[in-house]
């Protein structure tokens, strides 16, 4: 097979990898992207066909993610199937603490939006299909092999392998990520000896568009309203963290007895639970990357950091790092200097760990002070959440961070180009 030449090599055109290449081809169209992915590209469905299905997986969007999608030009479509989150309720099961926050209060129209993750994808890869971005799929990158001048990787694809070369190889190929261990980043894991049960349920109470997190004595449980944006419908998206033994009870369980089991950890403020759909599961792990970047290499999405979903934070931190990634690449084109230079990927690494560090600060402190705790954790949590009801900056601080708007603005300067800023509350 010929080599391929481009400027900046993407292995895995997943959620994260599929927004980079977007925002580069919209923000710093002189780069020539190839995005090499492991599964065969989407059909190429329009998205006004989008039947949703009920056991449809959904990502929670902050309201950051919305105006870097809205500079993206992507959220027209994004929004014809995202639901509003207006209100988020936090309470702690059995006990006297909960706290309210409201979109109106912070003059917004959401605090956030759940969108299922096919649907993102399908928006995501109908945009790429407009622009010159160059997709190889079905195919793998296995590796980078020694390059004169740049980074070369090894794209296995259709059983034989390719050279594909460019300045700089992003790796965001997921989680799992093998690239990650192959071109040897150390990684730093947490376990958190528990599991997130994913599924979607039916309540017999309309959602009213309302996000519920909810902690007891074995770990934080999230309902998100789920279904048509605009009608405030019966139907939310569970995130129940459960540990081994619990997961294995519930998982055996008609479906009968799940909804029972569920009502008694999250009580009737949906009413009853009338249906649950099928249900998948993940280990929970913190997994962090100290240095996610070298030479001619740098880590996004999962592959840079995987965090407990409940505090739906995960692809939101994912969307601000690469926009930081895609401002750095801005300045270097604009500066003449080669988008895989170390410092230009050392100033990505240094303005988005600021925002890293919060964002992972913010998920693992939910879950710690509010997962499993001793009667007295448990009393000063209860007081955290009074607290946070009454204290105005504390609950801003709370409520800027569920919004995605507590990092670092990546910040386009160049009017002519991109429009505007991508974050602009600053309250
Ligand atoms: C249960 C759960 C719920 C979550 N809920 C939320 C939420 O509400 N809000 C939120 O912000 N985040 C949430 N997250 C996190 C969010 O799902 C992830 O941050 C996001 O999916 C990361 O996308 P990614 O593109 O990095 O990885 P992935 O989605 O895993 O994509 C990786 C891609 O790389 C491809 N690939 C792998 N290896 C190779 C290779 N060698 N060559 C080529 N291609 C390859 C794969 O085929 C895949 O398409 C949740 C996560 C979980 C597990």
């Amino acid at each position: 097979m010929t080599p391929v030449e481009t400027d900046l090599i993407i292995a895995g055109g997943g959620l994260a990898g599929a927004s980079l290449a977007l925002a580069v081809s919209r923000l710093v169209p002189e780069l020539r992207v190839t995005v090499v992915e492991n599964h065969p590209l989407a059909p190429d469905a329009a998205p006004d066909d989008y039947q949703p299905s009920y056991d449809a997986r959904s990502t929670a969007l902050a309201w950051g993610s919305r105006l870097i999608f809205e500079q993206l030009g992507l959220w027209p479509a994004l929004s014809e199937h995202a639901t509003p989150i207006r209100h988020i309720h936090v309470s702690d099961r059995g006990r006297f603490g909960a706290t309210r926050l409201h979109a109106e209060d912070h003059r917004q129209d959401a605090l956030g939006y759940v969108a299922d993750n096919r649907w993102m994808g399908l928006c995501l890869v109908a945009a790429l299909r407009e622009t010159p971005v160059r997709w190889l799929a079905p195919a793998e990158v296995r590796g980078l092999v020694p390059a004169p001048t740049g980074v070369a990787v090894t794209v296995r694809r259709e059983g034989r392998d390719q050279v594909v070369t460019g300045r700089c190889l992003v790796v965001a190929d997921g989680g799992r990520s093998g690239l990650r261990e192959t071109l040897g980043f150390r990684t730093r894991t947490e376990d958190y000896g528990q599991n997130a049960l994913i599924a979607n349920v039916s309540t017999s109470e309309p959602h009213r568009f309302t996000a519920y997190e909810r902690f007891d004595e074995s770990g934080p449980m999230a309902l998100l309203p789920h279904g048509s944006p605009t009608r405030a419908g019966h139907q939310s998206a569970l995130v129940w963290t459960l540990d081994d033994r619990n997961l294995a009870e519930v998982l055996a369980l008609p479906d009968d007895d799940k909804c029972r089991r569920l009502q008694e950890r999250f009580g009737w403020r949906l009413g009853r639970f009338t249906r649950i759909g099928a249900c998948s599961h993940y280990p929970l792990k913190l997994v962090t990357v100290d240095e996610p970047v070298r030479p001619g290499v740098a880590l996004i999405g999962n592959a840079a950091h995987a965090l407990h979903p409940v505090a739906g934070q995960g692809f939101n931190l994912a969307l601000r790092g690469l926009m930081t990634l895609v401002e750095q690449f801005r300045r270097a084109v604009d500066q003449g200097r080669d988008i895989g230079e170390l410092s230009v990927l050392a100033a990505y690494q240094r303005q988005h760990r600021q925002d890293w560090l919060k964002t992972v600060y913010f998920s693992d402190s939910l879950i710690r002070l509010f997962g499993p705790a001793p009667a007295p954790l448990a009393g000063a949590r209860d007081a955290g959440l009074v607290g946070l009801d009454l204290l105005p900056p504390a609950k801003r601080w709370f409520v800027r961070q569920a919004m995605g708007l507590g990092g670092r603005r990546p910040f386009f300067g160049n009017a002519g180009r991109t429009g505007r800023e991508v974050y602009h509350d600053d309250r």
